[in-house]
């Protein structure tokens, strides 16, 4: 049976909030499940005001806008991610400056960070690859000494935490993806988290097409208007109904992930220890969501071959981010710079089949798998 890098988890009881939703009168935005779905990620995080979104990209999109980045602002952001991190800035403006990762961890180098910021840099975007925390000590202290805005691409990062503090939480915003391959689901489907309590008005604003209906609702005004820019970034109450019943199911997920990063973790641990491969490395202050489980391998070469025969052996694993910098679309805009983790890590990780019903016995088999074609190819 061959294994698939994906299968997505849908309850049965999807069905029925999803048509229950559509019955009850009312399936456009900030509707039942919504709130509901809202009061979940406030009430479990902690998190001050949360938006839900139609995905990570459009909660990206209204992080530049409550940055206020006009045209010539300067954006630092890590290369090694999804083009969406980067197109939020691009579309209004920015330069983005692309810094190079941790030689041991595909996550932002502060060092980098720093060594980039000129008086014309107004944000600083980290992205918590797998799940795994960025240095955000050292990133807050160095954005609170120039004044810069940061936010958080969480996308892999739910359910994830910096010493105890949930990720999302820490900068100014935090945006996480429901995206079908993430680890809770609503096909396509983000959330804002807004950090300071000061921008929550204007986010609410800029969601809802620049009117105030969401505070008209809560019967705060007795009119709305238009009052700012803005567009829809909210999602349709079905999409929010298909994911309350993920989060339902939300610690039974959760501790399934975990537990098949661990597993995966556990039995590749020999394979490292002979020098084949190396497991991701999870520094102290950082916790494991089940985002997904990658290794790297020593070469470029040797991650497409080692691809190769997994896939002649039914097995769908994935290589992960061509780098942004030396993308078709960004190449010439970069300055030049080398990003050599960047590319090492673009050329050598390797992602493994990754979803909630893998069972051990599958794991088991990718890594005798992987096992095989080390014993073959040395
Ligand atoms: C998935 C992902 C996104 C985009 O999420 P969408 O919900 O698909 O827009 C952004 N950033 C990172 C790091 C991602 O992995």
């Amino acid at each position: 049976m061959p294994i698939p890098f994906n299968k997505p988890f849908i309850p049965w009881f999807s069905f029925r909030y999803l048509i229950g939703g559509a019955l009850s009168g009312t399936i456009a935005g900030n509707g039942k499940y919504t709130k509901k779905c809202h009061a979940f990620f406030e009430k479990r995080f902690g998190f001050a005001k949360v938006l839900m979104t139609t995905s990570c990209s459009d909660a990206l999109e209204m992080t530049a806008l409550l940055c206020r980045i006009e045209p010539g602002d300067e954006v630092i952001m890590p290369s090694f991610t999804f083009m969406s991190t980067a197109n939020a800035f691009l579309v209004r403006g920015a330069k983005v400056v692309f810094a190079d990762t941790l030689a041991d961890i595909p996550n932002i180098d502060p060092a980098e960070i720093e060594k980039l910021i000129t008086p014309k840099t107004k944000a600083v975007v980290v992205v918590h690859y797998s799940g795994i925390a960025c240095e955000m000590d050292r990133i807050m202290d160095i954005a609170q000494r120039h004044g810069l805005f940061v936010v958080e691409d969480a996308a892999h990062a739910v359910d994830s935490y910096h010493n105890g503090r949930p990720l999302g939480s820490i900068g100014h915003f935090g945006t996480f993806s429901f995206h079908e391959t993430k680890n809770i689901i609503s096909g396509e489907g983000g959330l804002l988290m807004v950090n300071d309590q000061e921008f929550a008005m204007r986010a609410e604003i800029l969601w809802e097409k620049g009117t105030n209906r969401a505070a008209f609702y809560r019967g705060e005004i007795d009119k709305y208007g238009w009052v700012d820019i803005g567009s829809s970034f909210l999602p349709s109450d079905a999409v929010a109904a298909f994911l309350f019943a993920q989060i339902e199911r939300f610690d039974r997920i959760q501790s399934a992930r975990k537990k098949l990063w661990w597993n995966y973790h556990a039995m590749l641990k020999p394979l490292e220890e002979k020098g084949y491969l190396k497991c991701p490395v999870v520094p102290g202050f950082a916790t494991v969501n089940g985002n997904l489980f990658y290794i790297t391998v020593s070469s470029g070469e040797m991650r497409d071959s080692l691809l190769a025969f997994l896939k002649s052996r039914g097995i769908s694993a994935l290589f992960h981010y061509l780098p942004l910098h030396s993308s078709p679309y960004f190449s010439a805009k970069h300055d030049g710079r080398e990003l050599p983790n960047t590319d090492r890590f673009s050329a050598s990780i390797l992602r493994l089949p990754f979803y909630n019903s893998l069972s051990k016995r599958q794991v088991k088999l990718v890594v005798s798998r992987i096992n095989e074609y080390f014993l073959r190819s040395i």
